[in-house]
């Protein structure tokens, strides 16, 4: 018997990314931003199940799709720049697209510009990706001078420098003496930019938030509180398309 206008399940009609887990013991349902639905299943999974595990969530699926669309996407504004400012580490270029023949995007630096040149089947998330790696790079440098600079007149310490992606923080500072800057930072204006570095290593005298420590920061940054009141507004000058 040929069964006529089912209606179509949520599976058949929605597009969505399989993963296979070797660690995942259940099937997990995911919905992200640059991605949307993510099913991740555990290995030897029986797919044809899928449908109907999907077509269980539908509710929560739609929702979260919805959510997202009401948000301004990622690549919404400002996409692709046609500027990169990293006032932090005082470099600023103008960006310029050309198509290329092949498949990879390609990033050079010239003196005050970065020539990218782009496939014409190309991904934001390839290319957002590949400023990001650049941005990293002049990060790691402009963070490991400014430190070793401020550390140098200032006489705070540090062991170890570890410039990472940190979702929450600009910069954190450890018992062991590891300084970490939040790559990000070269976004931010110079002066904020050497605060979080001069908060950070405060650290290496005072391990906590008491008196003495904002006294010691205000000696070496004497407008400390206003840049620290500055940086609770910081987030705004991370471009969008950054995470
Ligand atoms: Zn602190």
């Amino acid at each position: 018997m040929v069964t006529k206008n089912r209606e179509r399940s949520l599976a058949d009609t929605l597009d969505y990314s399989l993963r296979e887990s070797c660690r995942a013991r259940n099937v997990t349902l995911k919905v992200n931003r640059a991605q949307g639905l993510v099913v991740v299943v555990p290995e030897f999974f029986d797919r044809t199940l899928l449908p109907s595990i999907i077509e269980s969530k539908r509710h929560w699926i739609e929702n979260q799709l919805t959510r997202f669309d009401s948000l301004p996407g990622k690549f919404d504004c400002d996409w692709p720049p046609d500027r990169l400012d990293l006032p932090g580490a005082g470099i600023f270029v103008d960006v310029h697209y050309s198509e290329i023949s092949g498949e990879r995007i390609r990033l050079k630096q010239r003196e005050d510009a970065l020539e990218v040149g782009l496939p014409v089947t190309y991904s934001n998330e390839n290319l957002a990706a590949l400023f990001v790696r650049w941005i990293r790079s002049i990060a790691k440098k402009s963070c490991e001078s400014a430190a070793a600079e401020l550390s140098a007149g200032t006489g705070l310490l540090y062991n170890r420098l570890s410039v990472r992606a940190q979702k929450t923080r600009w910069g954190s500072y450890s018992s062991k003496g590891t300084l970490s800057l939040n790559y990000k930072l070269v976004f931010l204006p110079r002066r904020l930019f050497r605060h979080v570095i001069l908060h950070e290593l405060s650290h290496s005298v005072h391990m906590n938030h008491s008196a003495q420590f904002w006294a010691l920061l205000e000696k070496v940054d004497p407008d400390a509180p206003a840049h620290d009141e500055e940086l609770n507004q910081a987030w705004k000058y991370l471009p969008a398309w950054l995470d």
